[in-house]
């Protein structure tokens, strides 16, 4: 006898799906979800910041690849029990490490119904290419980029880094980049930033066939801002021996200290050499939302590319960027790609113009604009103005905390929202790189708070960068009394040591 398997008809009968048998468990199921999760929200600041991932969870997720199906209540059980409990921390309002947002309800609300529509927006005529082009427009309107601009919602930054010196790199290379390519023994194509530029920028210079020896670092000023007669001493100096400068790259609010380039005085150089402006402004760009903050950024309208987040200081739910640049037609040249079968018609379906892979490397890409159409909505642009204002404010009281705090000592100045501060110890006695490591994993590992750390100037330091809708200022506050505190701690332990020995 064969298997009934291998029977044609009987394959017809049993054809299947992964839409749940039981639509009504699918759906008492999701509610629990709903209530957990706004409960994990709302109770977020009675739980420790973070914690150590156990090792019976470690040991859970190395489990083997299923074959057969699980039930989602299981399933569910599990996520509740070992990924639930052990986040990375950033939507605790004490998480203020590297540069991360918090999300709020209605965003993760918002990615619920988007991944529920799950559509394409590669392009074709559907809604959800409209909401987009909305979101896109209201970025321009927020920031005070022209409206003739073209742009697109990417991933995070680093992404929109990527587009827009791409865009940089095409324009201005002298030649047709996409069909020669960089392998011909041309002079050499140079973009300029400053020292304290972030890690995206060299990465996409680099990905970019450029080379990071084609990436010089100005040096910067006192205040961590590029230093803009260097900038033209280098430019002068690659253009006499020969090389081909392109593209300079602002910053708006640095990853150290939230520095701000001179973005008029680099829009100026740039039109004087010819030179294409791409603006880095992750999160420092969103200080236009602020009349009180705006003139801090004045000059990013000029801009020829600026690249921005909205998870990090808009607090959207990750993963949300955004690429803007002023010439759409530079722009879609740098990226569009049109074969048969991505043919644009005049009407139906496959109507409806710009199609946003034209403005980037991905096809297929996510409806991450639904998100960012309900929080903009939801706040309105005003509110995250005073949101980021306060973000500021409180990184303002942070430092007078610090500058007041004998044991205290902040490193840099506080333009934006970072704070860089360390434990003071002798260091004929004691190594203070090492003693602040160490505050800083006994504060993660109390579950007390997250900052983050860096170096200035050759000095390990705390780092602090508020991008935290929930943070209040006692939570400086105990930031403060609790740093102080580790660092007697670990010098009284140390003394202890040294006293047995
Ligand atoms: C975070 C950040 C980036 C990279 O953005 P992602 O969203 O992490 O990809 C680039 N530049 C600066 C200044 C940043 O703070």
């Amino acid at each position: 006898m064969e298997e009934s398997g291998s029977d044609p008809i009987s394959h017809a009968l049993s054809e299947e799906s992964l839409d749940p048998a039981n639509w009504e468990a699918m759906c008492s199921l999701g509610h629990r979800m709903v209530d957990d999760m706004i409960a994990y929200l709302r109770f977020v600041r009675d739980r420790p910041v973070w914690r150590r991932v156990p090792e019976d969870v470690k040991e859970h997720l190395r489990r083997p690849l299923p074959l057969d199906p699980q039930l989602p209540e299981e399933i569910y059980e599990d996520f509740l029990n070992y990924i639930l409990p052990y986040p990375l921390g950033n939507i605790h309002p004490r998480f203020w490490g590297w540069v991360i947002g918090t999300g709020t309800p209605l965003g993760m609300f918002a990615e619920l119904l988007a991944a529920g529509m799950n559509p394409n927006l590669a392009g074709a005529n559907h809604v959800a290419n409209y909401v987009e082009r909305q979101v896109v427009d209201w970025c321009k309107e927020m920031l005070g980029y022209p409206r003739r601009a073209s742009g697109l919602l990417v991933s995070g930054c680093s992404m929109a880094n990527l587009v827009g010196l791409t865009v940089a790199r095409n324009k201005m290379a002298g030649f047709n980049v996409r069909k020669d390519g960089l392998q011909g023994n041309r002079e050499r194509i140079i973009f300029y930033t400053s020292a304290e530029a972030h890690t995206s920028v060299q990465k996409a210079v680099e990905l970019l066939g450029l080379g990071s020896n084609s990436l010089r670092r100005v040096p910067v000023d006192e205040e961590f801002r590029i230093d803009l007669d260097a900038l033209d001493t280098a430019i002068s100096r690659d253009r006499e021996e020969g090389h081909r400068p392109a593209c300079v790259i602002g910053n708006a609010g640095t990853i150290n200290t939230g520095a701000i380039d001179d973005l008029d005085g680099l829009a100026d150089l740039c039109k004087e050499e010819g030179l294409w402006l791409h603006v880095d402004g992750a999160f420092g760009a969103l200080a236009a939302l602020s009349p009180e903050l705006r003139p801090l950024v004045c000059g990013l309208e000029r801009a020829d590319s600026l690249a921005f987040d909205l998870h990090k200081w808009m607090y959207m739910p990750i993963e949300i960027g955004c690429a803007l640049v002023r010439n759409e037609r530079y722009h879609r040249e740098a990226f569009s790609l049109i074969e048969g079968y991505l043919a644009h018609e005049e009407r139906g379906l496959a109507g409806g113009a710009p199609w946003f892979h034209e403005y980037g490397p991905e096809l297929t890409r996510g409806f991450r604009a639904l998100k960012a159409w309900m929080s903009i909505r939801e706040h309105g642009i005003k509110k995250y103005g005073r949101l980021i204002r306060q973000n500021v404010e409180q990184a303002g009281y942070l430092a007078g905390l610090v500058d007041e705090a004998a044991e205290l000592e902040r490193l840099a100045p506080v333009p934006l929202n970072i704070v860089c501060f360390r434990f003071v110890v002798d260091p004929k006695e004691l190594d203070p790189d090492a003693i602040n490591r160490e505050i800083f994993h006994r504060l993660c590992e109390e579950g007390i708070a997250v900052p983050s750390y860096t170096t200035i100037s050759g000095n390990y330091c705390l780092r602090v960068a508020n991008t935290n809708h929930r943070s209040r200022r006692e939570d400086f506050e105990l930031l403060v009394q609790q740093v102080i505190r580790i660092g007697k701690d670990i010098i009284d332990g140390q003394e202890g040591k040294t006293e047995k020995t």
